[in-house]
């Protein structure tokens, strides 16, 4: 008999598991993939870490977050500062003044800032993304930086989504070109894999294993169940589906020793199929022969990446949150669970948050 059955081992699954472990209690992992790690996991091919389910780059403000991944594995100093690629012309990205140089000449801050004024349209309350983005950099920059990844991305009209989903992305009229604005960024040296397999040292852990192939035996197995999977599919889908973004990857290894000179090229233009292009070893700095690149095709169907939050799907998710509320065994957690849009920082205090409070109820 376990004291914890936890169900997926990624971010939030492993740190759980971790830290139960360590206070004193015993645990078992079970995994549907063949792998650890869920969507960070990364796999070496020739010497390159490729990132399986999309580029992830870690980054966090805080200061013990930071320090909880620094404490399993050594991060190098990577920074995502990824191109677009717009019909064939290529940009500096996210928005920054040499962004705003390249398609308007300006050269000063004060002219960026001064130009954006003169081009953003004067959209009282912005009801949607597309309102939203063109109320702060004006129809030009939105059709060659926004309007077609947002529509290949989501699968529909910008116009039908939520601003929240690129209020993340900075605008800036600086040189700056980070993709973030956290003091702490960087990718773990040797991939994130080494992070999982450090966390789970000593934990029994049992792969190619799907929870709801033998439900009832796994519920009869311990006293407690973090369950990290679907949602919905926990609650077989009773108040329906919750719709998700798919990604369809397509790897290729190539023999040059450098494709595309960065990490990350998104390709814009509603009329290529893909959204970005992923070299892999740039996120290391990597000096082999041949190079990995992944092609990410959007998709409404395959593996749930994107939760789709819009009023719907929320509201959908609400009764199932009210079942969640009021399980006794069951603790859900992670970016299935709770139907959210986490980055990695993010679910690693979420899942610290989750045992605190289980040691507040041990003491
Ligand atoms: N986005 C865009 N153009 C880009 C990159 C992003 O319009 O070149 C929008 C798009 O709607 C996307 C959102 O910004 O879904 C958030 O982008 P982010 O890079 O955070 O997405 P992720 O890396 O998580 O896929």
């Amino acid at each position: 008999m376990y004291d914890y059955l936890i169900i997926g081992s990624g971010l939030f699954g492993s740190v759980c598991a971790r830290e139960l472990t360590n206070m004193g209690y015993k645990c078992l992992i079970i995994e549907k993939r063949s792998h650890i790690g869920g969507n960070c996991y990364t796999e070496n091919i020739d010497g390159i870490n490729v990132h399986k389910y999309g580029p992830h780059i870690f980054h966090t403000s805080n200061q013990n977050i930071w320090k909880y991944v620094t404490s399993l594995v050594d991060f190098n100093h990577f920074r995502y500062n990824p191109k677009v690629n717009y019909k064939g012309t290529m940009y500096s990205f996210p928005i920054n003044l040499l962004t705003l140089h390249q398609v308007y000449g300006v050269t000063t801050p004060q002219d960026a800032l001064q130009k954006l004024e003169d081009v953003k349209l004067h959209i009282e309350s912005p009801q949607n993304l597309e309102e939203w983005a063109l109320s702060q950099i004006g129809p030009e920059l939105y059709e060659i930086f926004i309007k077609g990844y947002t529509t290949k991305q989501w699968g529909r009209s910008p116009k039908e989504l939520p601003a929240s989903i690129i209020k993340r992305l900075p605008i800036r009229t600086t040189y700056d070109d980070n993709y973030y604005f956290d003091k702490y960024q960087g990718i773990p040296v040797g991939g994130y894999t080494k992070i999982f397999e450090k966390l789970l040292t000593g934990i029994d852990i049992q792969l190619n294993v799907d929870y709801f192939s033998n439900k009832e035996y796994f519920d009869d197995i311990a006293n407690k169940i973090i369950y990290t999977g679907p949602i919905d599919q926990f609650y077989d889908y009773k108040f329906g589906k919750l719709e998700y973004r798919s990604l369809i990857f397509e790897q290729q290894k190539l023999e040059v020793p450098d494709y595309q000179g960065v990490a990350g090229v998104n390709y814009t233009d509603v009329d290529v199929p893909y959204t970005r292009i992923v070299e892999h070893k740039h996120f290391e700095f990597g000096k082999q022969p041949t190079t990995i690149i992944t092609k990410e095709y959007p998709s409404s169907v395959g593996e749930p990446y994107y939760p789709v939050n819009d009023l719907v799907n929320n509201e959908r998710y609400k009764k199932y949150k009210f079942l969640m509320d009021n399980e006794t065994k069951f603790i859900f957690g992670g970016r299935l669970a709770e139907y959210k849009y986490y980055d990695m920082h993010q679910i690693i205090g979420s899942a610290l948050k989750t045992v605190n409070i289980i040691k507040g109820g041990k003491e």
